[in-house]
């Protein structure tokens, strides 16, 4: 049953009618037939994920109660830790690496049942939009192979799309999980900075950061939010209040009466006509349910891309300082009389790859003496702007909208050698990192020029992450009578999957 949603595969085995490790065996055997051409996997837990399923199958069978997700597999992204399990984040440096404890997100999942059966390939890092700067070779999209699946989270919702797992966790620093949903036709949420624990996220850009749920349906990205959020004393930056209440917000699926605000600034040049024309479609559509749409401009946000492209390289200039030859993965020179310098600079120039330098130069010289106040510290500046137009914006709409990337999935080696290019498909994603807002994106079709997916993103104010699912239910619905049949359902690659 891997064509079904997390949610039908856990009212399935609630009902006795397939087990967990039924269930996980066959999606392993997916995996086996598709991943060769996909390559959304870097690592699979055989082992570890069947012992997880015959755990809940025992307590089911106990009659004990177990979680909503229990039993249901998952694709974790490789730059999250789970302990003994080889975690690379998609780079040399960290190859072989098995880390010595669980990322608090893995630890809820593991204690609600959910079974992990691999790590995802990404970006090196996390950084990238095509999973291209993987040390480990690129990931394919599912709807046509030669495309990227976006990134940095690109294996994630490739396994997604392939139907190699119903569910799967990304990190999103500037739009790693909802541009990669984009462009696999998917449903990903950046949940509020501060909304999940980001202790055991290997760390890119600490201030931006922030892993979420990945999954077919908005319904099933809700339950497994739910599951991963939460207060944790391990991360500082953890938020100390409730979780918002988004399966509830999922199953309504109410919009009437809500104000939809079209973000001026994320539409329009720049943004392929298909992309549009299926935004358009999708506001009819929620208007049509109820909602009502207005238009709102967030003047500061044509800056956002620029702040970003330094923020995000200053922080994860220190941030991978710590990757030395010393206390993790790879140490190269390591002769007799070199010094330890020269071994870290060794390493360092082995073990990483061309983005991650251009970064961590980029970053050490934003950072640097006499520089900072002019780089780092105007792009902080800036952020206080995107934060007011969002304030000003949210005090005339209850959510914005806006087209997740201005287009749908390119050429694998199509953008590989232009970074500046590469850095724009994230122009309508990066604002909600930088007010560490709520975001989600869905399909909204396909683009009539090319046949590929194009994504839908909502953005809720800080905490309110349950509109996103209010929202997204909707306009799921409204779609899904519109299609007939799930937008999966039309994937022309990889043969049929029942
Ligand atoms: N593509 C953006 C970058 O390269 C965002 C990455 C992310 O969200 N991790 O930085």
């Amino acid at each position: 049953m891997i064509t079904h949603s997390a949610h039908e595969m856990a009212a399935a085995m609630a009902a006795g009618e397939i087990t967990s490790e039924k269930l996980t065996q066959q999606h392993f055997d997916r995996i086996a037939e598709v991943d060769a051409e996909v390559h959304a996997f870097l690592y699979l837990d055989h082992e570890g994920a069947l012992a997880q399923a015959r755990t809940v199958d025992e307590a089911r069978g106990r009659g004990e109660k177990v979680g909503p997700l229990a039993g249901v597999p998952l694709a974790l992204k490789d730059i999250i830790v789970q302990k003994g399990i080889p975690t690379t984040a998609g780079s040399k440096i960290l190859e072989g690496w098995r880390p010595p404890y669980d990322a608090t997100i893995v630890t809820k999942m593991k204690n609600a049942g959910i079974v992990i059966l691999g790590k995802t390939n990404c970006d090196e890092f996390a950084m990238g939009s095509s999973t291209e700067n993987s040390a480990y070779g690129p990931t394919h999209n599912p709807w046509d192979l030669s495309c990227i699946p976006g990134g940095s989270g690109g294996g994630s919702s490739a396994s997604l799309a392939a139907f190699e797992a119903p569910l799967a966790i990304g990190t999103d620093t500037g739009g790693s999980i909802r541009q990669p949903a984009a462009v696999t036709g998917t449903v990903g949420v950046k949940p509020t900075y501060g909304g999940v624990s980001r202790y055991g996220l290997i760390a890119f850009s600490s201030s931006l950061d922030q892993a979420g749920p990945c999954a077919r349906t908005v319904l099933d990205a809700a339950l497994l939010h739910e599951v991963i959020a939460g207060h944790d004393p391990m991360d500082a930056t953890s938020a100390d209040v409730s979780v918002p209440q988004v399966v509830n917000a999922a199953r309504s699926g109410e919009v009437k009466g809500i104000k939809i605000g079209v973000v001026k600034e994320l539409n329009g040049d720049g943004y392929q006509a298909g992309v549009r024309s299926r935004f358009e479609e999708s506001l009819e559509l929620l208007a049509n349910a109820g909602a009502e749409i207005v238009e709102v401009s967030c003047p500061n946000f044509e800056y956002a891309l620029a702040a970003y492209y330094l923020i995000a390289p200053s922080e994860c200039s220190s941030n991978l300082a710590r990757f030395d030859a010393m206390r993790y993965g790879m140490r190269k020179g390591d002769d007799d009389g070199v010094s330890a310098e020269l071994v870290m600079n060794i390493t360092r120039e082995v073990g990483f790859g061309r983005e991650v330098k251009r970064r961590i130069i980029l970053g050490t010289y934003a950072l640097s003496s006499g520089y900072y106040d002019a780089y780092y510290g105007s792009a902080q500046k800036v952020r206080t702007l995107i934060m007011q137009d969002f304030n000003n914006a949210f005090a005339k709409a209850d959510v914005l909208v806006s087209p997740t990337a201005p287009t749908t999935a390119f050429k694998i080696g199509e953008k590989a050698d232009d970074p500046l290019a590469m850095y724009l498909n994230d122009i309508a994603t990066i604002p909600v990192n930088m007010a560490g807002i709520a975001g989600m994106s869905l399909p909204s079709g396909l683009a009539p020029e090319d046949g590929l997916p194009t994504g839908f993103q909502i953005m809720a104010p800080a905490m309110q992450d349950q509109r996103l699912y209010s929202v997204g239910a909707a306009l799921e619905a409204a779609l899904l009578s519109k299609w007939g049949a799930p937008l999966l359902s039309r994937i022309p690659a990889l043969g049929g999957a029942k």
